[in-house]
């Protein structure tokens, strides 16, 4: 069955209820281990049916936000999801205090329960309006950004579609679509600072009414972090600072050699080369049939799982008016099914989303069979598997690039080395603006530009006064949508990295471990899966230093000015 034949009716909250209803009646004091365990077994196939249905309707809504139809059902989601999360709460606290734990945990694995403590503690019904205050302002920040249309050279771009002219070989054009974009934000700066102020007093609410000091620590609940604290990931963002920040800075002075500017602005970072950024040469249709061919080389696994994204048409690859920005992946339980969303703008990027997004859709795809809470690792984990998948496609990557592949190679992993910076950067904000929370959206925003020129002292915004004034995080997303996810990027990157490294050495060697690390999904929290899969875990002191040396090494050899 294809994506576009899978079924969708809005789920009834009142048969959720009765679902739920019979299995709670399992849990008594004389149920035996027999019994509960089928009924938890039965609740994960309610709750797949669920994740399937509620999946359809956002991927459907994402593709075409114009849609009315699944507008509506998208807003019914954000709605009643925490009603029927306060039906299914009620149920994990049952097994949570089953007098069969023991044998629970004998069955289903401790994380589970670790993950229910955590559900418990971050989820009470007295914050579900908080909660649908949260997610309507959250969308309202997606719809806001997807309805813009930027009028540039004669035409209307959204801004995804922006994304190529910022990085133009000709400057003036470079500087022009910069000042363009961040013009549309300035434009809606008020409804931007309103909704934002609305998330952070909304979520601080909500701490506090679940007993927390401030949104912080839910924070780091809420994404399910049960092995780490804000303590391990400062200590990394001082490692950061202190081993990345001084090489990023000298890989910007090559850039500035290299394209010939000695005067580097903002928006002359995202030009790599004078001859032009390596680009793909061929569209979406030739890249994805380059990518079948990777896949099919790479391994007997990769091949069935391309060979199945392609058939069942899992893959929405094109940027279109009115489809929402940026690129993700899900899966639909009941169709064992990944999708992989993207918007395709003739940049590198593009290869990127073959190789990322489905490294996430083949992790996904190889612990299908896990339980449901076990399919998807936490979310630093979860990136490990997509990061790590776009340098183990390097044997294959000039397929796409052709000429450029050389030129690739060096900007993917300089570019995921200058990463770290920002990608701390809007951690530490975050922790900033949650730690007071009644900033003002001004203090907000000078928060914001003294982080950036800590992490990020090269960044000159010229002209742009917007920028100047700290309006950059507004087009981060993950800042209005996901706290505190964002550093996951970067510490995810740090890991990666390992595979980058192995794969050096030992290309097959590199793949087997990492397709092992896949398949065990997310039934280890994220510093037991990276040291299962025999990687450092990179909180600990001096790892970053020591996985960036021979990625320094490597970009040393590099005489990127013949690239
Ligand atoms: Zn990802």
């Amino acid at each position: 069955m294809r994506f576009k034949d899978f079924k969708y009716q809005r789920p009834s909250l009142e048969r959720y209820k009765e679902q739920i209803s019979d299995l709670l009646a399992a849990f008594t004091d004389e149920s035996t281990l027999e019994e509960e365990v089928k009924a938890i077994r039965k609740s994960f196939e309610i709750e797949d049916t669920l994740d399937t249905i509620l999946g359809i309707a956002s991927v459907r809504h994402t593709i075409d936000t114009k849609d009315e139809f699944y507008r509506a059902e998208k807003d019914f989601a954000d709605e009643n999801m925490p009603l029927f999360q306060e039906q299914s709460q009620a149920l994990l606290m049952k097994i949570y205090n089953s007098r069969n734990r023991e044998g629970l945990e004998a069955e289903f694995g401790e994380l589970l329960f670790k993950q229910v403590e955590l559900q418990l503690k971050t989820f009470k019904p007295e914050i579900i309006e908080e909660l649908q205050q949260e997610n309507k302002l959250s969308s309202e920040y997606d719809v806001l950004k997807a309805s813009a249309e930027i009028k540039f050279d004669g035409n209307t771009y959204n801004l995804s579609g922006m994304g190529k002219f910022t990085t133009d070989k000709d400057r003036e054009t470079r500087h022009k679509a910069s000042l363009a974009v961040s013009n549309w934000y300035a434009e809606n700066e008020t409804r931007l600072d309103e909704i934002y102020d609305g998330l952070v007093k909304v979520r601080n609410r909500i701490a506090k009414k679940l007993g927390y000091e401030n949104f912080i620590q839910l924070g780091y609940d809420r994404l399910g972090r049960s092995d780490y604290d804000y303590r391990d990931v400062k200590r990394y963002r001082d490692q950061i600072f202190d081993s990345v920040v001084p090489l990023v800075k000298r890989l910007i002075e090559r850039k500035g050699k290299r394209i010939q500017i000695n005067d580097m602005k903002s928006y002359d970072l995202n030009l790599s080369f004078l001859s032009g950024n390596p680009t793909p040469k061929g569209d979406s249709k030739w890249q994805l049939n380059h990518a079948k061919d990777m896949y099919s080389e790479m391994s007997e696994q990769t091949k069935a799982f391309i060979e199945m994204m392609t058939e069942k048409e899992l893959l929405d690859l094109d940027t279109k008016p009115g489809k929402q920005g940026g690129g993700y992946c899900t899966f639909f339980p009941d169709y064992d099914a990944p999708f992989i969303f993207a918007n395709f703008n003739g940049t590198s990027h593009d290869v990127d989303v073959l190789t990322h997004e489905a490294g996430h859709a083949f992790q996904v795809y190889l612990s299908k069979d896990q339980i449901p809470s076990y399919r998807w690792p936490t979310l630093e984990a979860a990136e490990i598997a997509s990061m790590s998948m776009e340098f183990l496609a390097w044997p294959w990557i000039n397929k796409f690039f052709i000429e450029d592949t050389d030129k690739y190679k060096f900007s993917h992993l300089a570019g995921a080395i200058s990463f770290l910076p920002y990608g701390v950067a809007v951690d530490e904000f975050q922790h900033a603006i949650y730690e007071n929370p009644e900033l003002t959206p001004e203090q907000r925003k000078s928060t914001w530009r003294e982080i950036e020129k800590k992490y990020l002292p090269f960044k000159d915004y010229d002209d742009d006064k917007f920028l100047e004034r700290g309006g950059f995080w507004f087009r981060q997303g993950h800042i209005f949508a996901a706290p505190f996810y964002y550093i996951d990027y970067t510490l995810a990157q740090v890991v990666a990295f390992q595979y980058w490294i192995k794969a050096q050495e030992n290309h097959q060697q590199a793949l087997s471990e990492y397709i092992d690390l896949c398949k065990l999904g997310g039934s280890k929290s994220f510093v037991e899966l990276v040291k299962t899969a025999n990687l450092k875990v990179p909180f600990d002191d001096g790892v970053v230093s020591r996985i960036i040396t021979p990625i320094k090494n490597y970009l040393d050899s590099v005489d990127d000015m013949e690239l």
